[in-house]
């Protein structure tokens, strides 16, 4: 599946916010507190936003926090909208499930573009099979582990000794020994990030 290859800090400051989109790099080394207006050619006056662009800088912002093209994003949205409940709510979750989230979410990548390359690259089980698929949606109950070959390189045992400190979300565990990894249930709305408007996301789609 496609991914976006430009600049990632670019798109922080398209959005006026940091994306986190480098994982720790970006507390450091964010160009957008440099260059805090958006890229391209400078306007001489500062605009006033509209409505409809306030809505696309959010829907924006979720969809590149999660490191998806537009035509899979809306797959998610329209998902999103066919469930029960809060569309906005009910997309975070969604979007929480994938495989490259959790393994973000874990603490084995500092990036979910990271993680999504960790995956891609085979390193990584579900219920002790290989899975390749940065897009798998996780179930309760999952386990994700890594593959036996895996835990023999440098990064593994890297991340095996400085795991130790983190948190991990309500609805994951972690063996910090064995880094292995579990769905302890499906996240709730309450489980997912409040940082995001999502209700500008669904007005964006709903016209
Ligand atoms: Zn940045």
């Amino acid at each position: 599946m496609a991914r976006y290859t430009g600049a990632l800090c670019r798109l922080c400051r398209r959005n006026g916010d940091k994306l986190m989109l480098k994982g720790s790099k970006c507390i450091t080394k964010c160009t957008f507190e440099k260059r805090p207006k958006p890229p391209g050619p400078q306007l001489g006056r500062r605009r006033r936003i509209s409505d409809r662009g306030m809505q696309l800088r959010e829907k924006q912002k979720v969809r590149f926090s999660y490191g998806l093209m537009e035509r899979q994003f809306r797959r998610f949205f329209a998902q999103a909208e066919r469930q029960p409940g809060i569309t906005g709510e009910n997309l975070l979750v969604l979007l929480e499930r994938r495989l490259d989230n959790v393994v973000y979410r874990l603490g084995f990548a500092d990036s979910r573009a990271q993680a999504r390359q960790i995956v891609r690259h085979g390193h990584i089980m579900v219920n002790d099979h290989k899975t390749d698929i940065p897009s798998y949606m996780v179930k309760e109950g999952d386990a994700i582990s890594w593959r036996e070959t895996s835990t023999q390189n440098e990064y593994f045992k890297q991340l095996a000794s400085t795991i130790e400190g983190r948190t991990i979300l309500p609805w994951l565990s972690l063996d910090k020994k064995k880094l292995v990894g579990q769905i302890l249930s499906l996240p709730t709305p309450d489980d997912v990030d409040s940082k995001f408007n999502t209700a500008s996301v669904v007005e964006w789609y709903s016209r």
